[in-house]
């Protein structure tokens, strides 16, 4: 099983990835926590990356793309993955696809998650990421046990530099005019599906699960 979860900043793409990756048994591959684990490595393209991510802009696809045809290389991806976060362009998803065809693979389903602008500014407003295993939080809505402390695995959690109000509405803008063509990109496909997002994180987890069964 092969799924993309689109969707704007915040839209819990992170959050439901890493909940369907483990009711599928599939990996969850994020482009920003690979981003992010490279910049804490100072790789070059960690450091390639890190002065458009802070801004909230997107990194060039052709880095983005080789760095994710390696990951889906990976044995651990075999049996499938969430991908959350890539493709971004609609450029990404075509190199997305000509890769999959040399192995005679598809992407089986596209969920497309929406939620309201005033509602993903609260979300990143407040959201807490583990250091360890990425799992995101929120000091509202996703709490956790113990205070700055990750449920799982016992991680601190940060907030991410780029969550703060300027970088988060040219996110956003940059999600409305470079993301949104993916919609009707894979509507055409016909493997879309549209997910209502703004229900509580179980109520979302319920209806993305039977979209994408
Ligand atoms: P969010 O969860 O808030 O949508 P991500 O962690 O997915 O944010 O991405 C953080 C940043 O990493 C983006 O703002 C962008 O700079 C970069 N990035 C992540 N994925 C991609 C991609 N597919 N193409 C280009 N840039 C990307
Ligand atoms: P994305 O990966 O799409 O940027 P995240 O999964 O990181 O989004 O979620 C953004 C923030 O919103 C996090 O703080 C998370 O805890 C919170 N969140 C996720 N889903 C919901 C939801 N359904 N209702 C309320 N808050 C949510
Ligand atoms: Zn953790």
């Amino acid at each position: 099983m092969r799924i993309i979860l689109l969707g704007p900043p915040g839209a819990g793409k992170g959050t439901q990835a890493k909940s369907m990756s483990e009711s599928l048994g599939i990996v969850h591959i994020s482009s920003g926590d690979l981003l992010r684990d490279h910049q804490a490595r100072g790789t070059e393209l960690g450091n390639t990356a890190h002065s458009y991510m802070q801004q909230g802009l997107l990194v060039p696809d052709e880095l983005i793309i080789g760095m994710i045809e390696e990951r889906i290389q990976l044995p651990d991806a075999k049996n499938g993955y969430v991908l959350d976060g890539f493709p971004r362009t609609v450029e990404q998803a075509k190199a997305l696809e000509e890769a999959l065809e040399k192995q005679g693979e598809t992407i089986d389903r596209v969920a497309n998650i929406s939620v309201s602008e005033e509602e993903l500014i609260l979300r990143l407003g407040g959201r807490w990421i583990c250091r360890q295993c990425q799992k995101p939080y929120h000091e509202v809505n996703s709490v956790p046990r113990k205070h700055g402390v990750c449920d799982d695995c016992g991680g601190e959690l940060y907030q991410r530099e780029d969550d703060v109000p300027e970088a988060v509405s040219h996110r956003i803008k940059v999600f409305a005019e470079q993301t949104t063509p993916l919609i009707r990109y894979y509507t055409e496909k016909g493997n879309l599906v549209e997910v209502d997002g703004e229900g509580r994180i179980e109520e979302v987890r319920e209806s993305l699960l039977s979209a994408v069964a």
